[in-house]
């Protein structure tokens, strides 16, 4: 097993964890540092506060190791790892002033009287709450109450603090102020803060790194500027800030094909005739005449931002977001270039073509032109085509022949919507079920983390005979 570094405060090694048969933590692997302020970013139900939970100790992982300082801390209570959580709802106590608040650990501690006033004071001033030691609880503003929650989290001087969704319950203008200070808080104490947000904007204004994940696994990690600039798949490129993603081919090279037409770009090694995944930021498409563009399209909306206009270009049948400092007349054709190194390409989300069934009739009506087989311990009919009894067939669904169905039916019941990326015609949606991944299309959008009904068109489908059945 690999060690943790040398600066590496908590490690996580190959974390697993099923909550009633379902996988919330997929063999996850994490290294923190000292002083890192670290934020665990993704969509609802990925498992964020799952893996926060761990760390703190409130959760035992089913398998995997967590290590702290290099020691492994499997079994050990909250209260013997030198840890601290903040929690959304603070848990301040009502009853008590600030300073008891914050006192509150070290009186449990039973520190002396002095030096517990000397390290409340301290910390009071630390959250900029000097002069409150007195005031009630219920008198303060949330933010006041937020930054007494941080000070008793770091009062017992904690190597390590957890701020779950700490901010969540503020304004957005104090929200915003309060990020600002808590980052100053974790400098001025040079302690490890692990965040816990779904906001991408707060992650990446905070953050010395970015964890980011989804449906239970890290999908990458690195600084934000890296996260942002070089996301390593469609669904980071989605969640993090605005992104045109688009379906492309690389044909060699350096050289991809978007929209129709052959760029050149700055990525190798994704050999050739490959179809991937590409972003180009809004901010980097620029505004040309159409005839000096490497894609022309015609303007749909603009709308001024307060520095920049932000456009809607259709471009084909495709719709492209573009910030731009200068306007273009709605309806007006326009050019648009990207240099190079702001086409970022990557491997597609799905590597292998998903939707394919190879399964063995179960049944049959002639009449009707149906057959039944079996898919993850559900009957299902298919129409149109009618194979004996025994027969295997392998069944290709392209993306648009599967849709989600209303509550009830469906030929699968329940599966799990993983991640919905809008690829400026549909969302490219993909789905879990009990066995695979799927990949269909839609237009609508859908909420991620939720479980929907599954519907299979087969008139769209191919089939394929892979087995005769057995004679006698
Ligand atoms: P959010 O941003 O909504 O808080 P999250 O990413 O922090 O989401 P978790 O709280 O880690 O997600 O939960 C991940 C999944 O595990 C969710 O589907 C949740 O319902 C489930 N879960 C969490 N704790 C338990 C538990 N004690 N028992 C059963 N299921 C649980």
């Amino acid at each position: 097993m690999k060690q943790p570094t040398e600066n590496t405060i908590i490690s996580l090694k190959d974390i697993f964890i099923k909550f009633d048969d379902e996988v919330i933590l997929n063999h996850i692997n994490l290294d923190i540092h000292d002083n890192e302020f670290v934020t665990i970013l993704g969509p609802s139900g990925c498992g964020k506060t799952t893996t926060l939970r761990i760390i703190g100790g409130f959760v035992e992982p089913d398998s995997g190791d967590v290590f702290f300082g290099g020691r492994r801390i499997n079994g050990t209570p909250p209260n013997k790892r030198n840890v601290n959580t903040v929690f959304q709802k603070y848990s301040l106590f009502p009853h008590l002033n600030v300073f008891e608040n914050v006192a509150f650990g070290l009186r449990l501690k039973k520190l002396p009287k002095a030096e517990i006033k000397e390290k409340v004071t301290q910390m009071l001033a630390i959250v900029d709450l000097k002069g409150y030691e007195k005031r009630s609880i219920s008198k303060l503003s949330g933010g006041q109450q937020q930054r007494v929650a941080i000070a008793r989290a770091l009062v017992c001087n904690p190597d390590v603090v957890l701020l779950d969704e700490p901010l969540g319950a503020l304004d957005l203008k104090l929200r915003k102020s309060m990020q600002l200070e808590l980052k100053e808080i974790q400098q001025k104490t040079g302690k490890t803060f692990i965040y816990v947000t779904h906001d991408q904007e707060e992650a990446l204004t905070m953050s010395d790194r970015v964890v980011v994940m989804n449906n239970g696994v890290i999908e990458q990690t690195g600084t934000p500027e890296d996260i942002y600039n070089e996301p390593v798949n469609a669904f980071v490129a989605d969640f993090i800030g605005e992104a045109n993603i688009l379906n492309g081919t690389m044909i060699d090279d350096c050289r991809v094909k978007i929209l129709g037409k052959e760029l050149e770009c700055v990525d190798r090694g994704f050999g050739k005739n490959t179809p991937v995944d590409v972003v180009i930021r809004p901010e980097d498409i620029e505004i040309t005449a159409p005839e000096n563009g490497q894609l022309v399209g015609t303007v749909q909306k603009s709308t001024f931002k307060g520095v920049h206009y932000e456009m809607s270009v259709m471009c084909g049948r495709c719709e492209l977001l573009i910030h731009s400092t200068r306007s273009a007349e709605i309806g007006s054709q326009i050019g648009m270039c990207v240099i190079p190194f702001n086409i970022q390409i990557m491997n597609k989300l799905l590597p292998f073509y998903n939707n394919v069934i190879e399964a063995e009739v179960t049944g049959c009506d002639r009449d009707k032109k149906t057959f039944d087989f079996e898919l993850e311990g559900e009957t299902v009919t298919a129409s149109g085509r009618v194979f004996d009894v025994g027969t295997r067939v392998k069944i290709t669904l392209p993306p648009d022949a599967l849709s989600l169905a209303g509550d009830g039916v469906g030929d699968l019941k329940d599966v799990y919507i993983e991640s919905v990326v809008y690829k400026g015609e549909h969302n490219e949606i993909i789905l879990e079920s009990d066995e695979r991944k799927w990949l269909m299309l839609s237009d609508t959008d859908e909420q991620v983390a939720t479980y929907v009904p599954l519907a299979f068109d087969f008139s769209k489908a191919s089939f394929e005979v892979i087995g005769k059945p057995e004679e006698g």
